[in-house]
């Protein structure tokens, strides 16, 4: 994509979404750590029911060692690998303890070396604890990147590092959360809404989905309501 493309590209996505949040549950950099960590291989909605009630009562590392294994595994039960997540979350517990006072340290290195702690998780919580520009790729940042040919690259690093070299400067705060955003409620997966989408014009993708009949068929006054779908909006229809 060219460089005055992607500069479109983030602005339309801007435009539709000033300030893109996260969907996963948290009150402070502790809870998202933890959050994040569970959050592998499982879906954002899956993690925060389970976190909602054990959030309310565990929101430090100390709090956690003292609820226990045994305990924290009958609250993350209904989440997938949660009896490998469980013995992670106490062990990075104590690990936040013993190297850094209790406290989520702002340094890549120093995350990544907690038990189950990987690049992208370690990303995510630079970005959204303390306002780094990283770019965590997961699976929908990764199709996304490549679909479009924004960033292409064969692995979620060599995405991640296409993605720092080409996305604007003043957009790489929350390009990791439109990219997610957009390829969970718009670029989807198997049949992407290519018909409803605000950067269609720009994307590299050849076999673009077209309309579906009802779409096609609908009437002049609903379809001018509005032609693409922002997230927000695309959320709500999921929701009815
Ligand atoms: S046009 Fe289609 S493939 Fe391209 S970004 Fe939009 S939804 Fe994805």
């Amino acid at each position: 994509m060219k460089k005055a493309d992607i500069v479109t590209f983030f602005d339309r996505l801007a435009a539709q979404l000033p300030e893109p949040k996260g969907e996963l549950e948290y009150v402070n950099p502790f809870t998202l750590l933890v959050a994040v960590a569970l959050s592998a291989q499982a879906t954002d909605v899956s993690v925060n029911k389970a976190t909602g009630p054990l959030f309310k009562i565990v929101d430090t590392p100390e709090k956690m060692l003292a609820l226990g294994e045994v305990k924290l595994r009958d609250y993350i039960k209904t989440i997938g690998l949660f009896n490998t997540k469980a013995k992670n979350v106490i062990a990075l517990s104590e690990l936040l303890i013993e190297r850094h006072g209790g406290e989520v340290p702002r340094d890549r290195a120093a995350l990544e070396a907690l038990p189950g702690v990987g690049r992208k998780t370690a990303n995510v919580v630079l970005n959204i604890a303390f306002g780094e520009p990283t770019i965590a790729v997961d699976t929908h940042i990764f199709r996304v990147s490549n679909r479009t040919r924004l960033a292409p690259g064969k692995t979620p690093l060599a995405v991640e590092l296409a993605l720092e070299k080409k996305v604007p400067k003043d957009r790489k705060l929350h390009a990791h959360h439109w990219l997610i955003l957009h390829g969970r409620y718009v670029c989807l997966a198997r049949k992407p809404r290519c018909f409803n989408c605000v950067v269609a014009d720009l994307c590299g993708y050849r076999d673009k989905t077209p309309p579906p009949d009802a779409e096609v068929a609908a009437p002049a006054r609903q379809r001018s309501k509005g032609k693409s779908a922002s997230p927000r909006a695309s959320r709500a229809r999921a929701a009815k």
